[in-house]
């Protein structure tokens, strides 16, 4: 079974502005990186545009029509103070990110693929139901969790992020469903602010295991295989869909977590393992943060070099 990655070159047309973090320099970085020889036996796939249907799934509709509205001719329209941006590309970037993420859950569902990385930008788990946030337009791996619930009749499903930042919008989401498992391991105190213990959701289905400044491997493994894995377990999901942000890692310059390429390889293959114990191993993972190159490439071409490994 293969290791199919969902990208398209309107990612690139997300422009937030010169200096902003979350540049389409991103992409290029993840991009070259799987590039290398010894991921030639990748899948490529470019993403279909994403669809109204599947971003009402998480989004209320008076935002998606005042996101729509937004979208700038040239130029840029700040929706979140200065920290999210829309320039001229952004309403098909963004549209091609939930194409990607709701085309993944249709390949691994039917069997297509083994698991599916989506190399797309912006991010979006701090994205709400009705508000843009944190660079994050419409959110994705929340979009696409639901979207396999609606379309293919999965009754649970788990959103499993290391992204360095709590994902306030994917945990707004999912707080009142109990199908829904979110689990998110971050630095606090940091942006967003949320993503304390005692935030459960309805039946213990949302997970936060907030994590000290400074922290590095020891912590970060020992919490995850304490407290986010068995918890992930429990739940028994029937797809896993992984945000996967690369901004813990220690060359990260938003944060100051101390991760190294290879725990990104870790966690990969610890989500992996419960993965094939319960879901017949789909995964789908989508690019979330990661704002250093070094980081973004090295904790990346780990990542999915696990995945590959199935
Ligand atoms: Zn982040």
């Amino acid at each position: 079974m293969t290791t199919l990655v969902l990208h398209h070159q309107a990612c690139f047309r997300h422009e937030p502005g010169p200096g902003h973090p979350e540049s389409p320099q991103r992409l290029h970085v993840v991009l070259g990186a799987l590039q290398q020889p010894e991921f030639a036996q990748l899948a490529w796939r470019e993403a279909p545009p994403g669809t109204r249907e599947q971003v009402l799934l998480v989004h209320h509709a008076e935002y998606v029509d005042a996101i729509a509205d937004a979208a700038p001719r040239g130029g840029l329209v700040a929706l979140d103070g200065g920290d999210t941006l829309m320039s001229a590309g952004s309403w098909e970037a963004v549209m091609r990110c939930v194409g990607a993420a709701c085309a993944g859950v249709d390949a691994v569902v039917t069997g297509e693929a083994g698991n599916v990385f989506c190399a797309t930008r912006p991010c979006g788990h701090h994205a709400e139901p009705d508000r843009a946030m944190g660079f994050c337009i419409f959110n994705q791996a929340a979009i696409a969790a639901v979207h396999a619930l609606d379309r293919h009749g999965l009754e649970r499903v788990a959103v499993i992020d290391f992204d360095v930042h709590h994902g306030n919008g994917t945990q707004a989401a999912f707080f009142d469903r109990p199908e829904l498992f979110y689990g998110s391991s971050h630095q606090s105190p940091l942006y967003p602010g949320t993503g304390a213990a005692h935030e459960t959701g309805v039946s213990g289905n949302i997970v936060n295991l907030p994590l000290p400044p400074g922290c590095g491997t020891e912590v970060f493994r020992a919490r995850m295989t304490n407290e986010l894995l068995p918890a992930l377990r429990r739940f028994a999901p029937e797809l896993i869909i992984v945000s996967a942000g690369f901004d813990a890692h220690r060359c990260d310059p938003l944060a100051d977590m101390n991760l190294e390429d290879d725990d990104f390889g870790w966690i990969t293959r610890e989500v992996m393992a419960i993965a094939d114990d319960l879901c017949g191993g789909r995964i789908v993972s989508i690019l979330e943060g990661g704002y250093s190159a070094a980081g973004l490439a090295g904790g990346c071409a780990a990542h999915v070099r696990a995945l590959m490994q199935h």
